[in-house]
C-alpha cells in the first residue's frame, strides 16, 4: 500500500481545469519529484493533498484511507506537512519562534519541549543556528527557506510536501537546501517535492513524475527520465 495515492484527481479553479484526472502514488520512505513547466498542475497536486484545494472528482488515500474533504488542520494531524512555495515566514517572529509554530498540531507538548525540539532543528539546519533569535524579516531567502522546511519537520510528518524549495535562491544555497532534503530522506521521512530545477529535483529522488497541463506524461526513476530525449528537451531544461 502506498503512503499517499492520488486517484484520478480533477481540480478546477472556476473555468480552468488544473488537473484532468491525475493519478500518482508515493511509497513510504521514497522521495518523489513532480516536474513540469509553469501551470502543469504541480502546486495544485500538493495543495489537494494538504486540503487547500478541493478536488471536483477522484480520491486521495493516505495510509489507505481517504482524506478527501478533510480540513488542512486535520490533514496535518494525520501526518502530512506542506511547505508552500514562497516560504511564508512570519516577519515579526524570530527564526526559532517560526520553527516552533510547526509543532502546533502536536497536542500535549510543553513549551519547553517544543523549544528544545526547535533548537535540535538547528543541528540539521546549522546555517541558521546563528540566526535563531533574528526576526523573520531580517533573514535572507535561503535562511527563510530553511526556517520554512524546519517548521514543516516540527510537525513530525510521515509525508513532507515541499513546493519549489529552490525558487529564487542562489545556486550555492540551492545545494545546501537539497543536501538537507537528502538528510531528511535518511531520517526516513517520505517526501513529495515540486521542483522546476529538474537536475536538483531528480538528484535526491527515487522517482519522478512529469506533468504537462494537468496530465501525467511520464514517470520513472531519474535515469529513465534523463534517458528520454523528448522529455529532456521539453521539461528538463536540456542536457
Ligand atoms: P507553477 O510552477 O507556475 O506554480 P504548477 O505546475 O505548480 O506551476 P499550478 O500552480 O498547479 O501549476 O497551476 C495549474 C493551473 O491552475 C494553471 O493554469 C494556473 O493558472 C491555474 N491556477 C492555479 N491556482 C489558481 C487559482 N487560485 N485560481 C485560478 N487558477 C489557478
Amino acid at each position: 500500500m502506498p503512503l499517499i495515492e492520488c486517484k484520478d484527481l480533477v481540480v478546477r479553479y472556476g473555468e480552468i481545469e488544473a488537473l484532468h484526472g491525475l493519478s500518482i502514488a508515493v511509497e513510504a520512505g521514497e522521495v518523489v519529484t513532480l516536474l513540469g513547466g509553469n501551470g502543469a498542475g504541480k502546486s495544485t497536486t500538493l495543495r489537494s493533498i494538504s486540503g487547500l484545494a478541493k478536488p471536483a472528482a477522484g480520491d486521495i488515500l493516505f495510509e489507505g484511507q481517504s482524506i478527501l474533504g478533510l480540513g488542512p488542520e486535520e490533514i496535518v494531524r494525520r501526518g502530512i506537512a506542506h511547505v508552500p512555495e514562497g516560504r511564508r515566514v512570519f516577519p515579526g517572529l524570530s527564526a526559532r519562534e517560526n520553527i516552533m509554530l510547526g509543532a502546533s498540531n502536536r497536542k500535549g507538548l510543553s513549551k519547553a519541549q517544543i523549544q528544545r525540539e526547535a533548537d535540535e532543528m538547528f543541528d540539521l539546519f546549522a546555517d541558521i543556528r546563528p540566526f535563531a533569535d533574528a526576526l523573520g524579516w531580517t533573514l535572507s531567502g535561503g535562511q527563510q527557506q530553511m526556517v520554512a522546511v524546519a517548521r514543516g519537520l516540527m510537525a513530525q510528518p510521515k509525508l513532507l510536501l515541499l513546493d519549489e524549495p529552490s525558487l529564487g535562491l542562489a545556486p550555492v544555497i540551492v545545494q545546501k537546501v537539497f543536501a538537507i532534503i537528502g538528510q531528511i530522506r535518511e531520517r526516513g521521512t517520505t517526501v513529495l517535492l515540486v521542483e522546476q530545477n529538474a537536475r536538483m529535483g531528480l538528484s535526491v529522488a527515487d522517482r519522478g513524475y512529469v506533468l504537462e497541463t494537468g496530465r501525467l506524461v511520464l514517470t520513472g526513476n531519474p535515469a529513465e527520465l534523463w534517458a528520454n530525449e523528448d522529455i529532456r528537451a521539453a521539461y528538463l531544461g536540456g542536457h
